[in-house]
């Protein structure tokens, strides 16, 4: 699959992982994990953490799937607003998954903190602008919902809202629990930390095209025909796990993003917030530690790489244009574009755990806007799984979880 087109900003920005280790005989590890993007990366550290005995096989380059391309945005907030999600599974799994999205966020600092890795990780609030009327009536009810929950939120009014952020709007809502990171970096950092540790073996090159189960373990069988022979395996391979799952799951899509060239710090919106808008598809926007701005959205609901990239140049322009109605005064200059693929699941929750109780072959999907948070809490339950106890999180995370 065709994740990204060209080199993403941050492959080029950071140091590209120049490993080229395929697996090249058969091979016996405890966890086999595919895929080495942020999940992959944040579920090895977990199991090295755990004292668990892992490997990763990925086909590509490591961290050149879907996480060199991504805008990391770390929220709290889900594509799907919580007054929606109450709709679409039971409110206790709703709250719930806001929640752990909310304590996520904090579970990456500390990751990166304790290994200290640098992964450009920064705290930053957050604004989620009003589009339109309709926008204001759904600010409205998110507010409700989250202030009667607990969930940290600000209302703001225009009046507020071209104080805080200096935005000529109609209302938003605020919270300080955000934050913003490079999750190329921060999976390749990962990945070398633990390499480093000589506790996790990274084959690069490898393509996994099948998985056997047994009832005491699995076996992976590569494009060359090698065998890999473990007691769990982990699918972390983002949105191209399609291959490894009975049903489909989620709907891809194609999305863009743009990134200025560097400004002076003086020029860039106030607080570096991260902004977007009620409006679907949603307008992004967060800075960079360089001090550059990236805008991101227009997405489509389609999977063709090549339709993808010819409407690149036209995307470019309308993202371009609705910057400029938002910050007038700030000079944006592009510097670089790009477009990837995505993906969303019917009820905006990403997928975890075994397909089937018992499996031993368990996923790690953290499909959404919010791949990142989910991918740390998917590290964190596959862990607890595999150490053989009970992880409440797959009630609202399982693939049999109740919808409504
Ligand atoms: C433009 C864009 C913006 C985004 N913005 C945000 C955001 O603001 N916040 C957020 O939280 N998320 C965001 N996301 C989503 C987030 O980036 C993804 O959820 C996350 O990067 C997925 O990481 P991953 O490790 O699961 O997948 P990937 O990074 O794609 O890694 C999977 C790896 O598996 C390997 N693989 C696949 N199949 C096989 C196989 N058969 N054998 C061996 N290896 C295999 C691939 O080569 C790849 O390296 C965004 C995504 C995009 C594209």
């Amino acid at each position: 699959m065709d994740l990204h087109s060209g080199l993403p900003f941050w492959v080029i920005k950071n140091e590209f992982f120049n490993l080229y280790n395929p697996l090249r005989k058969n091979y016996k590890v405890d966890v086999a994990i595919i895929g080495s993007g942020i999940t992959g990366s944040l579920v090895a550290h977990e199991l090295c953490e755990a004292g668990i005995e892992c490997a990763i096989f990925d086909k590509r380059t490591i961290g050149t799937g879907s996480s060199a391309a991504s805008t990391a945005q770390l929220q709290y907030e889900i594509d799907v607003p919580l007054s929606e999600l109450v709709k679409k599974v039971p409110e206790k799994i709703a709250i719930d998954a806001y929640f752990n999205c909310l304590q996520s966020i904090t579970d990456i600092e500390n990751v990166f903190k304790k290994t200290q890795v640098d992964a450009d990780f920064v705290r930053v609030p957050t604004v989620l602008l009003a589009s339109d009327k309709k926008g204001v009536e759904l600010l409205d009810r998110e507010y409700e919902i989250r202030t009667e929950v607990g969930l940290p939120v600000n209302y703001l009014d225009a009046k507020q809202l071209k104080e805080y952020q200096n935005i000529d709007g109609i209302a938003a809502l605020q919270n300080d629990t955000s934050a913003m990171m490079d999750a190329y970096k921060g999976a390749i950092g990962l990945l070398q930390y633990h390499q480093k540790k000589h506790d996790l073996k990274l084959f690069t090159h490898t393509k996994i095209e099948q998985i056997q189960e047994s009832k005491n373990g699995c076996e992976l069988t590569t494009e060359h025909r090698h065998k890999i022979s473990c007691k769990h395996v982990i699918v972390a391979s983002g949105f191209e796990a399609g291959q490894f799952l009975p049903k489909k799951v989620m709907d891809l899509l194609s999305t863009y993003a743009i990134i200025s060239q560097p400004m002076d710090e003086k020029k860039i919106w106030p607080h570096k917030s991260l902004i977007w808008e009620t409006a679907e598809p949603y307008l992004y926007m967060r800075t960079t530690t360089d001090n550059r701005l990236i805008v991101g959205g227009e997405d489509e609901e389609f999977y063709n790489p090549e339709k993808r990239d010819e409407l690149l140049r036209d995307k470019i322009k309308i993202l371009e244009r609705k910057f400029k109605n938002l910050y007038p005064d700030i000079d944006f200059i592009t510097e670089m574009a790009w477009c990837g693929t995505f993906s969303a699941t019917a009820d905006g929750l990403p997928y975890m755990g075994p397909y089937k109780k018992g499996d031993r072959k368990l996923f790690a999907l953290g499909y959404g806007g919010n791949g990142i948070t989910f991918s740390m809490i998917a590290a964190q339950v596959l862990t607890t799984i595999i150490l053989g106890k009970k992880d409440e999180r797959l009630t609202t995370f399982g693939f049999d979880r109740p919808s409504k």
